[in-house]
């Protein structure tokens, strides 16, 4: 990224780009996305600043060619998608969002039936941002091509890339859009895109100079898509699988430690670096900022806001207590976690739950 901070600091899109080289980035970052993706072509990427942007892109463009019509997501979804899809609703389109089981897994029998002609749009996403569990995107693929063969699938795929091995020209071949973002695979934040499968027209998200192929105009970010295109030859799926066995260490001595925590998601298909569980008598939100103060980040399923708390969406889909709910932690592993790291977490929270509770 250095380079083109200090040095290259032309216009990607200018005429000279051919002498500065600085639409080198551009390319790169999409011959990547191509390989990580086995996407079709360099063509079918659109970089944006993230996938929360490449989220209200896909619900701005359905607003400009539908003036209504239904619209099917399952009931995880992260707000980048609930909120715009929430704004349709609110203009007349039919929202349903379709309920997951114990396990955060989308029912798919509830899907079928949902899947009705007047169907547009489908978005289900490829990996939970709490749980880590991974959405069935191929059995979803075919069953909206069986029965709505018009409707549009896309995927928020911001936690799957980089994590799991994505194929759009094998098992998730009828996958029409799909988001993403950078710094969830060790990229920079603030850049990410939309894969548009080849053929597809959607509206463009920002009119001006006609960069991005005219759907989002602004000048490119030139660092930020070398830092993309860097993560994303990086980036393999196979790196992630050691992540499971230190991920399962973790859980095993946390079992270990606190034999009644609830580990969430446990019986199903999960990214390989998530854990997300509830030790009972915590509290969720404490517990996150005493192991800060030890040098520990995680997340909690629940949060504070304005006096009241919040419980995370995903729990209450699965059905999980809120008393439960409210004592959940999530851990993300990367791949420069070691064991020792494991070891120095589980110490802190026996130490900080016997201080607790
Ligand atoms: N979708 C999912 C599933 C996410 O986990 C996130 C961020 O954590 C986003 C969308 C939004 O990504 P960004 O903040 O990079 O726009």
């Amino acid at each position: 990224m250095l380079p083109y901070l200090t040095e290259c600091y032309f216009n990607a899109s200018a005429s000279t780009s051919g002498f500065t080289l600085a639409d080198k980035p551009r390319k790169k970052a999409a011959a990547s996305m191509v390989r990580l993706l086995n996407a079709e072509d360099t063509n079918c990427f659109t970089f944006t600043s993230g996938a929360t942007e490449s989220n209200n892109w896909v619900f701005s463009s359905l607003a400009k060619s539908h003036k209504t019509g239904r619209i099917l997501l399952s009931a995880v979804e992260h707000p980048s998608v609930t909120a715009p899809a929430d704004e349709l609703a609110r203009i007349g389109f039919d929202v349903i969002q379709i309920p997951v089981d114990t396990q955060g897994v989308v029912h798919l029998d509830a899907l079928q039936e949902a899947l009705r002609e007047d169907t547009i749009l489908v978005s289900i996403m490829a990996a939970n941002n709490e749980t880590g569990v991974l959405e069935p995107i191929a059995e979803i693929g075919h069953l909206i091509r069986e029965h709505c063969p018009n409707a549009i699938f896309h995927t928020d795929a911001t936690q799957a890339v980089g994590k799991i091995p994505i194929d759009l020209q094998g098992d998730w071949e009828e996958v029409d859009l799909l988001s993403f973002s950078a710094h969830k695979f060790h990229g920079p934040k603030g850049i990410g895109g939309l894969y548009i499968r080849q053929g597809l027209d959607i509206h463009p998200l920002l009119l001006g100079g006609g960069q991005e192929k005219g759907l989002r105009a602004g000048t490119s970010n030139t660092a930020a898509l070398a830092g993309l295109a860097a993560a994303a030859s990086e980036a393999s799926s196979s790196k992630f699988h050691k992540l499971c066995d230190l991920r399962d260490t973790f859980e095993s001595c946390l079992l270990y430690e606190f034999p009644a925590a609830t580990i969430y998601s446990r019986d199903a298909l999960r990214l390989p670096n998530t854990s997300f569980f509830s030790l009972s008598g915590v509290h969720g939100e404490e517990m996150v900022a005493s192991l800060a103060g030890n040098g520990i980040i995680i997340g909690t399923g629940s949060a504070c806001s304005s006096g009241a708390i919040q419980f995370s969406k995903t729990l209450q889909a699965m059905g999980i207590e809120h008393k439960l709910a409210i004592s959940s932690l999530r851990i993300s592993f990367s791949k420069y976690s070691t064991i020792k790291d494991i070891e120095f977490l589980v110490n802190k929270l026996k130490t900080i739950h016997r201080e607790q509770c």
